[in-house]
């Protein structure tokens, strides 16, 4: 089945308040297309013709024609991620749920249910496209793993021991999850631990140990030793699908948060405070390889006057579409950033023998070629450049190519100055 591109819901629910709540909700909150169903005929009938529309399933176990959880059966037979509401909680029906393999099951008893359901259907969303390891000797444990995840749509890979660990990561940097046992041959949990903690910290790829109930000690050794978060086998399903999410949402958080604080909202460039906290490293990278760093300060000519006669808004559309001019042209190993205002800066590192400046001038010509529509007239606009190339500290280098620029302005604005 082939899922990976829908962003749209089925709700079989019965109580037209309950579903319309619902509806509302997944639309407003979570931007995703709905449809609702009331029956399970109907809803049969639909997933019969149309089951790949949906990317998950909300399903109530009681329906007036299919009283007994019937619709939960038919939709996890054709391999539907489900989830599913329910009145009320006993013990034999949780463990019937549990045994179904679903996403997850809310009571609907609480106030805050519609809120769980919602960050479920966001999780299974977003799980589709990340990627998981499993690491454990016990071929019979790392499958009811995989299971677990991939009930919950992670991709998900497999290793035997750290080594085998390690190499997977290796092949699949993108890989955000770990689970991982700790006693494994050739190299156990902890030594994984270490070495993947040498690459990607807490924020950037979460680990999750397995950990014994009767070695209590164990688990405060994971922990210290770098993973995220921990699970005693044996363990409620419920309790895995818990930790594994709260690290998945800390990982989101974070790089909201980074996105938020380094990039400019504007035209989504990276913003000053993000140069000036990469440029060091940036220059020391391309050294390392043999590759001259130059910076290009690009300013737009009379932007003032798009304001003023344009408007504010105006003014904006010309600047997130240059940025995205600028952004195009230097894709590979490069800072593109917002400086300030209608000034961008680019740190590029170039191979010894390239031709920089005419990689400049040919951005300033694409600048100069465009043609910007703003209140219904055709607009056109340059930029002048200020290049230099040196190994030198980092502010000269800001330095002198401001000072390029000030000259390129100088000598009449749309044009590269490069010494
Ligand atoms: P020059 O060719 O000498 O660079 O002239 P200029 O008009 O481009 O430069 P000046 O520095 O005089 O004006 C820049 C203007 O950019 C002034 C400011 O209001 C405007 N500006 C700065 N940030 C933004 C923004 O985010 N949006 C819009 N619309 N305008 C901005
Ligand atoms: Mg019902
Ligand atoms: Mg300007
Ligand atoms: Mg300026």
């Amino acid at each position: 089945m082939d899922m990976g591109d829908t962003n749209k819901v089925l709700i079989v629910e019965d109580s037209k308040f309950f579903a319309s709540i619902l509806v509302r909700r997944i639309i407003n909150e979570l931007g995703f297309d709905v449809d609702w169903k009331s029956n399970y005929a109907d809803a049969v009938a639909t997933i019969e013709c149309c089951q790949d529309d949906y990317f998950v399933a909300l399903l109530d176990v009681t329906l007036p024609d299919a009283p007994n959880g019937e619709i939960v059966n038919y939709a996890l037979g054709k391999g539907m991620p489900s989830i599913i509401f329910t009145g009320g909680f006993d013990g034999k029906l949780r463990n019937q749920f549990v045994a179904w393999n679903i996403v997850d099951y809310i009571l609907k008893d609480s106030a805050s249910s519609v809120d769980m359901l919602l960050s479920t259907v966001h999780r299974i969303y977003m799980n589709r496209d990340i990627k998981a390891l499993v690491v454990d000797d016990s071929k019979t444990m790392r499958d009811s793993i995989v299971r677990l995840l991939k009930t919950q749509l992670y991709q998900v890979f497999e290793a035997g021991n750290g080594n085998e660990a390690l190499e997977v990561l290796g092949a699949n940097p993108e890989i955000k999850l770990i689970v991982s046992d700790y006693e494994m041959p050739e190299m156990d949990g902890f030594e994984l631990i270490k070495r993947v903690r040498e690459t990607y910290s807490k924020n950037d790829l979460a680990i999750i140990g397995m950990s014994a109930m009767d070695a209590p000690l164990l688990s405060a050794q994971l922990l210290k030793t770098g993973a995220n978060d921990f699970v005693s086998k044996p363990f409620q399903v419920e309790e895995f699908h818990s930790r594994v999410s709260h690290s998945m949402e800390m990982l989101e958080n974070i790089a909201l948060i980074r996105d938020l604080s380094y990039k400019d909202p504007l035209t989504k460039l990276y913003n000053r405070r993000y140069f000036f906290e990469n440029a060091q490293n940036f220059i020391r990278q391309a050294e390392e390889k043999g590759r001259i760093v130059c910076v290009g300060m690009l300013d737009i000519d009379h932007f003032k006057n798009v304001n003023d006669t344009y408007g504010h808004d105006g003014g904006d559309t010309v600047l997130k579409e240059i940025a995205c001019l600028i952004q195009e042209g230097f894709q590979e190993d490069s800072i593109v950033s917002r400086f300030g205002g209608e000034e961008f800066c680019v740190m590029v590192a170039y191979e010894q023998d390239a031709d920089v400046v005419v990689h400049f001038d040919a951005m300033r010509q694409s600048v100069e070629d465009m043609v910007f529509v703003l209140g219904g007239q055709n607009v056109h606009l340059t930029i002048s450049v200020g290049v230099c190339c040196a190994q030198d500290e980092l502010d000269v280098i800001l330095k002198l190519s401001d000072s390029r620029l000030y000259a390129a302005k100088e000598g009449g604005r749309n044009r590269v100055v490069a010494q």
